[in-house]
C-alpha cells in the first residue's frame, strides 16, 4: 500500500519549492510566491477529522471536510489516526490540491499512543529525566508510526490547585523543575525530526494553570511578577529546547484572552525568546473570544488573535474565512499574512514533508513497531519510578507476598475503564494490567479479591462486610482507594478532591480487622488525605500509570522496586488550604508557632502546612542527611559556590534518593519565595553506605526575573537547604557580594 514519492506531486515537480536540494527559506519563499491569499489563508486553518464534531461541522460532513482539503482550504488536520487514513486524506491534499502542500496531522499524544505512560505529573515524580525524555521518545515513535506528525504536548502549565483535572498533563508546583521536564519532553518528542519523531507544541500559553478556584476555563490574572518568574519558565525551557510550535490557552492575560495577548505572543514569545515556530489555537479559541466578551464577532476576534500574533486556528475555522476579507480591507498586510503561513509551511519542510509527504505512512512501522514489548517495558520502569510512598509505618511493607494471605480489596483494583484517564491517545484500557492481575499473574493462589466499595457514587450496593470477612481471613489487606481515571484531565474540575465517604467507612470498618492495611491510591491528582491516615498503616501513591499498573504497584509492594519517586505537588491538608505550595512567600506574619498573642499568617482550624510538602516520598531505605558544607562565606558573580553534603543509607535496603537543593534570597527588590528549588540529584546506594554530594550554585540559580523579563541577580544573603524534601533540610547560608 506504500504510495511512491513519485507518483505523488508530479505537478510541481520542477517547482523551486519541489526541489530538496534548495535552502528551506529560499523553498519557502517560492512557494509563498504562488499561493493566492485564500491557499495562505487555508493554510492557517487546521479541521478536526476524528470522532469528535465541533460545533462548526455539523452539516458539513466528510465530504465537505475533503473538499476542503482538495481546494487548499486546510493546512493541518486533528485526530486523523493511522497510516491508511492519514494517507488516504494526505494523497487528497498532495495530488488534488492545487500546489500539492501537505498536511500535517496533530493528535493528543499526551502520555504514551498505544503503549500509555504514567500520566505526566506522576512521570515528574520520578525525577528522572533520561527516562522521562525516553517516554516522550517511545509515544513519539509509536505515534508516528501510525501516521501522526505532530503531538499537542507537552503540557507546560504550573499548577498549585489540585482540584483543577489537568494538574495529571503537568509538572507540578515547581517552576525550576519543571522547565528540565518540559525541556526533556520536548526533546523526547522531536528527536531530530526523522520520521521516528513528532513536532511537540508547548501548552498552554500561558499560566493556563492559575485559573480560578481550580475551575476548568475559567478566568486567569497572573501579575507579571508571578507570571515571569513562577509560570512562564517551563515554556521557556520548552521553546529553547526547540520546539517548533506552541499553542495558545482558552484563558485570559491582563483582561485579554491570552490567544490576543500581543504580550505574551509577540512581546514575550516571539521578541523576547526569540521564537521562530509557529503558534496554533487551542480548540476554538479564537471563536471563544467572543463568548468572553472580548471581540463582539468572529471576524473582530480572529483579527484581534492575529495581529496579537496567533497563526494557526484550530477548529474556528475563522481565519480561511476572514482573513482575505480583512486582508482586502487593509486591515492585516500580505507581509503579516506571509509571516505566518511562511512559519507554517516551514515546519512542513522541516518534517521533510514535500519532499516524502507519505514518509509516516509505513504500514510496516505501524503493524511492527506500536506496543512492542520494548515499549511495554519501559513503561514499566517509568510506573515504578512514579509511584510515591507516602507512609509506611512500622514497616508494613514490601510485604513477603508469596508468604502471605493477601487481602486486595477495591474496585478499582480490578476495573480497567477506570484505570484510564482522558488523555490515552489509541490505548485500550483492556490491553493494560489492573493491580488484580498484576498480583494475581505473581502470586495466585495468596491473593483473594472483595470490590469493597462501589465507584458509582449513586450506587448503593455495599460491599463493606465481604470485605471485611476477606481481610480477617487474611495476612494482610492492600485497599486500593481513589477516584476514577475518567476524572483525571480536561474538564475534569472537581470542588472536592477527596477520598470519596463510603470508601472512608470501608478504611474504618478494615481498620477494626486489626490486619495491616496498605492503601493504594489511584488519582491523576493529589487528594486530600487527611482522614484516611490514621486507618492506614501504608499508603502508595499511585496516580495513575497506564498500560504496565498492575506489574509497577506489584513490584513496589512485594519489595521487587524500592520506591524512590518524591511528589511535585503539595498534598493540601484540607480542600479550604488550596493553593498550598512549598514556594510560597514569607508574610509579614510568618510564625504560627510563636503564639505571643500576635496575630499570624495561619488558619485557626488547621495548620498552615499541607499534610505532605513538595519533593516528599519515602523509600524502604532511610536516608540520613549531615555535615552541609558551603565552600566560602561569600562569593562575587563571577564565583561557583560548592555545597557539600555526606548522605547515608541507614536502612536495609538498596534505595535510591533524590535529594534536593534549595535556595532563599533572604532580602531583594521585591519579595522572593521561602524556598526555591535550585538542584537535585538521584543517588542509588546500597544499604550502610554512604557517600558526599556536590552541588553548585552560579549567578544563574540566584538570579530571578524583574516585571520586563530579565533577569537580575542582587547582591545580598542567601540562605541554602539541602535535604530530601522541601521541608526537611539541613541549612546554612552565604554572601553575594558586589
Ligand atoms: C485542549 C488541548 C488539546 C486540544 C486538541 C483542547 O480542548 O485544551 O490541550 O490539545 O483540545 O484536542
Amino acid at each position: 500500500t506504500q504510495v511512491s514519492t513519485s507518483l505523488a506531486q508530479t505537478k510541481n515537480k520542477t517547482a523551486i519549492y519541489m526541489n530538496q536540494h534548495k535552502p528551506t527559506s529560499e523553498r519557502v519563499q517560492d512557494l509563498l510566491g504562488k499561493m493566492t491569499i485564500a491557499e495562505k489563508a487555508g493554510q492557517l486553518n487546521q479541521i478536526n477529522g476524528g470522532a469528535f464534531t465541533g460545533p462548526a461541522l455539523n452539516d458539513e460532513g466528510q465530504k465537505g471536510k475533503m473538499d476542503a482539503v482538495a481546494s487548499g482550504q486546510v493546512g493541518s488536520m486533528l485526530n486523523v489516526i493511522g497510516v491508511d487514513e492519514t494517507m488516504a486524506i494526505q494523497k487528497i491534499a498532495v495530488e488534488k490540491s492545487r500546489l500539492g502542500i501537505p498536511l500535517l496531522f496533530g493528535y493528543d499524544v499526551i502520555h504514551g499512543y498505544k503503549t500509555i505512560f504514567p500520566i505526566p505529573l506522576a512521570e515528574a515524580c520520578s525525577w528522572d529525566l533520561p527516562q522521562i525524555e525516553k517516554n516522550s521518545a517511545v509515544a513519539a515513535s509509536e505515534a508516528s508510526a501510525a501516521g501522526i506528525h505532530w503531538a499537542f504536548a507537552p503540557m507546560c502549565d504550573i499548577s498549585n490547585d489540585p482540584r483543577w483535572g489537568r494538574v495529571m498533563e503537568g509538572i507540578g508546583e515547581d517552576p525550576w523543575y519543571g522547565a528540565l521536564v518540559s525541556a526533556a519532553r520536548v526533546k523526547g518528542t522531536q528527536g531530530d525530526l526523522s520520521n521516528d519523531n513528532l513536532l511537540a507544541c508547548v501548552k498552554h500559553f500561558a499560566a493556563y494553570g492559575t485559573v480560578e478556584s481550580g475551575r476548568e476555563y475559567n478566568f486567569t490574572d497572573v501579575s507579571r511578577f508571578q507570571l515571569w518568574n513562577k509560570y512562564l519558565p517551563p515554556y521557556k525551557a520548552a521553546v529553547e529546547a526547540g520546539a517548533v510550535t506552541v499553542m495558545n490557552g482558552f484563558t485570559t492575560f491582563e483582561g485579554e484572552p491570552v490567544s490576543a495577548s500581543k504580550y505574551l505572543i509577540t512581546d514575550v514569545l516571539k521578541n523576547k525568546w526569540n521564537f521562530g515556530g509557529f503558534l496554533v489555537s487551542d480548540w476554538n479559541s479564537f471563536g471563544e473570544m467572543v463568548t468572553w466578551g472580548a471581540a463582539s464577532d468572529t471576524k473582530e476576534a480572529i483579527y484581534k488573535a492575529f495581529k496579537a500574533g496567533s497563526m494557526m486556528d484550530m477548529e474556528t475555522r475563522g481565519m480561511v474565512k476572514f482573513i482575505p476579507e480583512l486582508i482586502k480591507e487593509g486591515k492585516i498586510t500580505e507581509n503579516e499574512l506571509n509571516y505566518a503561513v511562511g512559519k507554517i509551511l516551514e515546519a512542513k519542510f522541516k518534517l521533510g514533508l514535500f519532499d516524502d509527504p507519505y514518509k509516516f505512512c509505513n504500514k510496516e512501522r505501524e503493524s511492527n513497531e506500536i506496543f512492542t514489548d520494548g515499549n511495554k517495558s519501559e513503561a514499566l520502569k517509568a510506573a515504578e519510578g512514579s509511584i510515591v510512598l507516602l507512609k509506611n509505618d512500622n514497616n508494613v511493607l514490601p510485604l513477603n507476598i508469596s508468604q502471605k494471605k493477601i487481602a486486595l480489596i477495591g474496585e478499582l483494583a480490578a476495573s480497567h475503564d477506570d484505570m484510564f484517564d482522558f488523555w490515552i491517545g489509541q490505548g485500550d484500557a483492556k490491553d493494560a494490567i489492573s493491580l488484580k492481575e498484576g498480583l494475581e499473574n505473581k502470586y495466585k493462589s495468596n491473593v483473594q479479591y472483595a470490590p469493597g466499595y462501589s465507584l458509582d457514587v449513586k450506587s448503593s450496593a455495599n460491599y463493606i462486610n465481604d470485605a471485611v470477612a476477606l481481610a480477617n481471613n487474611s495476612d494482610a489487606v492492600v485497599v486500593n482507594i481513589g477516584i476514577s481515571g475518567k476524572m483525571a484531565g480536561e474538564d475534569r474540575s472537581l470542588a472536592n478532591p477527596i477520598i470519596p465517604e463510603n470508601q472512608v467507612e470501608l478504611l474504618k470498618a478494615l481498620k477494626k480487622t486489626g490486619k495491616p492495611i496498605v492503601a493504594v491510591i489511584s488519582a491523576g491528582r493529589p487528594l486530600i488525605l487527611t482522614d484516611i491516615l490514621p486507618y492506614v498503616d501504608a499508603v502508595i501513591y499511585s496516580w495513575i500509570l497506564g498500560t504496565e499498573t498492575g506489574n509497577a504497584i506489584t513490584n513496589i509492594l512485594d519489595g521487587t522496586h524500592n520506591p524512590s519517586a518524591k511528589t511535585v505537588m503539595s498534598f493540601p491538608y484540607a480542600v479550604g488550604q488550596i493553593p498550598v505550595y512549598y514556594n510560597h512567600f514569607n508574610t509579614g506574619r510568618p510564625n504560627p508557632t510563636d503564639d505571643a498573642g500576635n496575630w499570624y499568617s495561619r488558619y485557626r482550624d488547621i495548620p498552615r502546612d499541607p499534610l505532605f510538602p513538595f519533593g516528599f516520598g519515602l523509600s524502604y531505605s532511610t536516608f540520613e542527611y549531615s555535615n552541609l558544607k558551603l565552600n566560602k562565606t561569600f562569593i562575587n558573580k563571577n564565583e561557583k559556590l560548592i555545597v557539600t553534603v555526606e548522605l547515608k543509607n541507614t536502612g536495609n535496603y538498596d534505595g535510591t534518593e533524590i535529594s534536593q537543593l534549595y535556595i532563599r534570597d533572604v532580602a531583594a527588590s521585591v519579595i522572593r519565595p521561602v524556598k526555591e528549588l535550585k538542584g537535585f540529584q538521584k543517588t542509588l546506594l546500597k544499604k550502610g553506605a554512604s557517600t558526599t554530594l556536590t552541588f553548585t550554585i552560579g549567578s544563574k540559580e540566584l538570579e530571578y526575573y524583574n516585571m520586563s523579563g530579565d533577569s537580575v541577580l542582587e547582591p545580598g544573603k542567601f540562605e541554602v537547604f539541602v535535604g530530601g524534601n522541601s521541608k526537611d533540610v539541613l541549612s546554612s547560608s552565604f554572601e553575594l557580594t558586589k
